[in-house]
């Protein structure tokens, strides 16, 4: 006996099914018998990098996980090219998203679990009411106390409906075209950032790295990272969803990273979070001393654990001293000695910590050899 599917949500079947239809027949139609200008292209192009944007950087950042704190105006920014993203009100899309971290690959509280298959997690979930996906907003009250969440939230139909069509019209009417701009700042734009925010929830818990946690199904993957301006690096993501970055390395593809940072110089995004490079080199190693100690046989096995945990006790000893060295220097009482005493210390471990990872090396590839 097949499962009862639950009843199709209208509205967002008709939109998820439209706009590809149009992207795909009227789009290149247009294009070949009329052609698209230069233009078109950078309004195109224009609308592609503030929705996506607004969605990582807003969105995902800022609001479901406060990995930063930011100006009024700079949040009333993203608030309404989020809604132009057409991916719901922030207060709705972050309650998912929390949800989803919370409960992620329980199928009946993850509202976009991956162990319920591609699709499901790709787009199906959001064509059908399933009660995974019913979220009483409980979970975002201290976002209902941002006056520009609480706003969006109550005018997002007008503003989804003003961003993505009257204001492609109006630089297509005052371009001299109408519908070039509307077909591809509206209704391209809209099918690809639709479908590249999708393949966080499906593909990049399917496929790539997982080196911070494999407790789950997320992945690191490089490429996607370019698709979603920064937000590929999800197992890192999953491991420290607090960090203001996804991709922690300088030369990790981050466009939001890079803009949030850009934006503290000016006073519109401040508190940014990460966690010390420490906590995340323990993570790691707890991995990879897992994987090996799987790979190896059991008379080295006692061997590997001191190894193991003579440097992950460092490193929890250098996260603790880099944390208490920020905390006297912020303090206005400390004395000068307390805080060069801490900071002495600090660059021993340090120095030392290197000997503890060359030996960690030399066991982990003992064992892979
Ligand atoms: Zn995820
Ligand atoms: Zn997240």
């Amino acid at each position: 006996m097949s499962e009862q599917k639950p009843p199709l949500n209208k509205l967002n079947t008709l939109i998820l099914t439209s706009t590809p239809l149009i992207a795909l027949t009227i789009v290149p139609y247009y294009g070949y018998r009329v052609g698209y200008d230069l233009f078109e292209w950078a309004m195109f192009m224009l609308f592609m990098g503030l929705t996506g944007l607004s969605i990582s950087v807003g969105y995902h950042r800022l609001w479901s996980h406060k990995a930063y704190e930011a100006h009024f105006l700079y949040r009333l920014f993203w608030a309404i090219w989020g809604a132009c993203a057409l991916q719901n009100s922030i207060l709705h899309w972050a309650s998912d998203h929390r949800n989803h971290h919370r409960f992620v690959d329980k199928d009946l509280r993850d509202p976009y679990s991956a162990k319920r298959g591609f699709w499901f997690s790709h787009i199906g979930w959001i064509l059908r009411k399933y009660p995974s996906g019913v979220d009483d907003h409980s979970n975002v009250k201290d976002l209902m106390e941002d006056p520009v969440a609480r706003w969006q939230h109550k005018y997002y139909f007008p503003l989804a409906v003003l961003t993505n069509s009257a204001l492609p019209l109006l630089i297509g009417y005052l371009h001299g075209n109408l519908w070039g701009t509307l077909l591809l700042a509206g209704v391209l734009r809209i099918v690809l950032n639709h479908h590249f925010t999708f393949l966080i929830n499906s593909l990049a818990h399917i496929w790539g790295g997982q080196n911070y946690d494999p407790n789950n199904t997320a992945r690191d993957n490089h490429l996607l990272a370019y698709f979603t301006y920064g937000e590929g690096y999800h197992n890192y993501h999953h491991r420290f969803q607090w960090d203001y970055r996804n991709g922690i390395k300088w030369w990790h593809f981050d466009p939001a990273k890079w803009l949030i940072k850009i934006s503290s110089w000016t006073g519109l995004s401040y508190g940014l979070k990460k966690p010390s490079e420490f906590k995340i080199e323990q993570a790691c190693l707890k991995v990879e001393y897992n994987r090996v100690l799987a790979k190896s046989p059991s008379s080295i096995s006692e061997h590997l654990k001191n190894g193991y945990e003579k440097l992950n006790g460092a490193l929890e000893d250098l996260a603790a001293l880099q944390k208490q060295w920020a905390e006297t220097d912020r303090a206005s009482n400390k004395s000068q000695l307390d805080q060069s005493e801490v900071k002495k210390r600090y660059d021993e471990l340090k120095s030392n910590i290197s000997n503890l990872r060359q030996e960690w090396y030399a066991l982990r590839s003992e064992v892979i050899a």
